[in-house]
């Protein structure tokens, strides 16, 4: 086990996390089941704000936006970077301040954006049609929106070509020779206060230097925009710090972060004579390692491979099969026994790709033992979906010997629950 996850430990042969016994989870609760340590979310976005205790730290909800999650991530001050009107329903709702919400989005829809003015949270704009219906729409409702840009400062992170974000050719922002025009006309637009300046560069990021490159970049474009006459109050650069993984994995931490572009950030702004605050938005970094995903294992079969059917699949965790993306398993009801036998993990759904593990040495295993997904905290649950008519599963939280259900398992009314039968096919 690395030590890395001191939440994740072994116990009277079963894996716990946060002291409490997995496999009794699993039966108590059944499987599939997403299981969330508070404490250790909590000492995750506290490590990450104490590494940089001037700025704000606005958790990326689409990594996690489960109510109580956000929750407790705003009772640790957090903020929120929210990609969609439904992600800022629950920020919201979660009780984060609108003062802490940055909505972002390359495709938003008008009522996307009214609902942004209407709550008083600031736009990160990714285009200049955006920016003028954002204009409108706020003349009409006689307010006035501050916005940033989203700026694709254009440089490429070392990660998964899909989750680089960042690149020349990538959906979003907007161009980087482009945005000096884009803050002069914002700054004519009525409705419209360029108040900020926003980026990120990708997700899994394991070398910090990309975030020294984007840092520079987007300070050359600070003092330009500075020169237009233009106060930017914020620049915020976005989240995408790596974490480990795999055992082999090393990931910087956020004072690596801080390291690079801190002094970048604080000098540049010095010499342009200014001091806006700077905000980050990670959201791997501070759920991922958080949560697990508990799964039962229905077969065991001899075939190319040697095949583990479990009761979750890329319904439930997409990332192995969308981004080749590597998950510790640990068998937990036999987490003390040693490696036997190579396996490949599947899930249940009718598709060849769905592969939660490949080639894994693992003890030997056989239907109803209990296999752990680790680090499933961010862009797990919230990536899943109902395919194959499969209900999405519980998640409970453990805290401190306790444990909450966050989220029913869902029944099969809520496979159903929006469709309609036309009144004539019911005849
Ligand atoms: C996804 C995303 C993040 C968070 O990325 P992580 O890799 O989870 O830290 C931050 N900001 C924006 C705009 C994003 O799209």
């Amino acid at each position: 086990m690395p030590s890395t996850r001191s939440h994740i430990n072994v116990q009277d042969h079963n894996l716990t996390i946060g002291g409490i016994d997995t496999v009794s989870l699993a039966q108590e609760y059944g499987t599939p089941l997403y299981v969330t340590d508070e404490e250790r979310l909590r000492e995750n976005f506290r490590r990450f704000a104490s590494a940089f205790s001037d700025a704000d730290i606005y958790f990326a909800a689409k990594a996690n936006w489960n109510l109580a999650i956000l929750r407790i991530l705003a009772s640790e001050g957090a903020g929120a970077d929210v990609f969609s009107d439904g992600e800022l329903y629950v920020a919201l709702l979660a009780g984060i301040s609108p003062d802490k919400i940055l909505f972002n989005g390359n495709s938003k829809t008008a009522h996307e954006l009214q609902m942004a003015i209407d709550a008083g949270v600031r736009v990160s704009a990714d285009s200049l049609h955006e920016l003028r219906t954002l204009s409108r729409l706020a003349t009409e409702s006689d307010r006035t929106v501050d916005i940033a840009f989203r700026v694709n400062p254009d440089v490429s992170p070392d990660t998964h070509p899909k989750i680089a974000t960042g690149l020349a050719a990538s959906k979003f922002g907007i161009g980087y020779r482009d945005v000096l025009a884009a803050y002069s006309e914002a700054a004519k637009l009525p409705g419209i206060n360029p108040v900020g300046i926003h980026c990120h560069i990708g997700s899994q990021i394991l070398d910090v230097s990309p975030f020294g490159e984007a840092a520079e970049r987007m300070m050359d474009l600070v003092e330009q925009i500075t020169r237009l006459g233009i106060d930017l109050t914020f620049v915020d650069l976005g989240g995408g710090l790596g974490i480990p993984y795999a055992a082999e994995m090393t990931a910087p931490t956020p004072n690596d972060l801080t390291d690079m572009i801190l002094p970048i950030f604080e000098e540049r702004s010095r010499a342009i004579g200014i001091s806006p605050r700077l905000i980050l938005e990670p959201g791997r970094y501070i759920a991922g390692d958080a949560g697990i995903l508990l799964t039962g294992v229905n077969t065991v079969k001899r075939a190319a491979k040697n095949f583990v059917g479990v009761d979750a699949g890329l319904n439930l965790l997409i990332r192995p099969a969308m981004y080749d993306a590597y998950h510790e398993v640990v068998v937990a009801n036999k987490a003390d026994q040693d490696p036997e036998e190579t396996y490949e993990i599947v899930g249940p759904i009718c598709e060849s790709g769905d592969i939660i593990a490949r080639d894994r040495r693992l003890p030997p295993i056989e239907p109803g033992d209990v296999v752990a997904v680790l680090d499933t905290g961010a862009y797990g649950f919230s990536m899943s979906s109902r395919y194959n008519g499969r209900v999405r599963c519980a998640e409970v939280l453990v805290n401190r010997g306790g444990v909450d259900v966050i989220r029913r398992r869902e029944d099969y009314g809520d496979l159903i629950a929006k469709d309609v039968v036309p009144a004539r096919l019911l005849r």
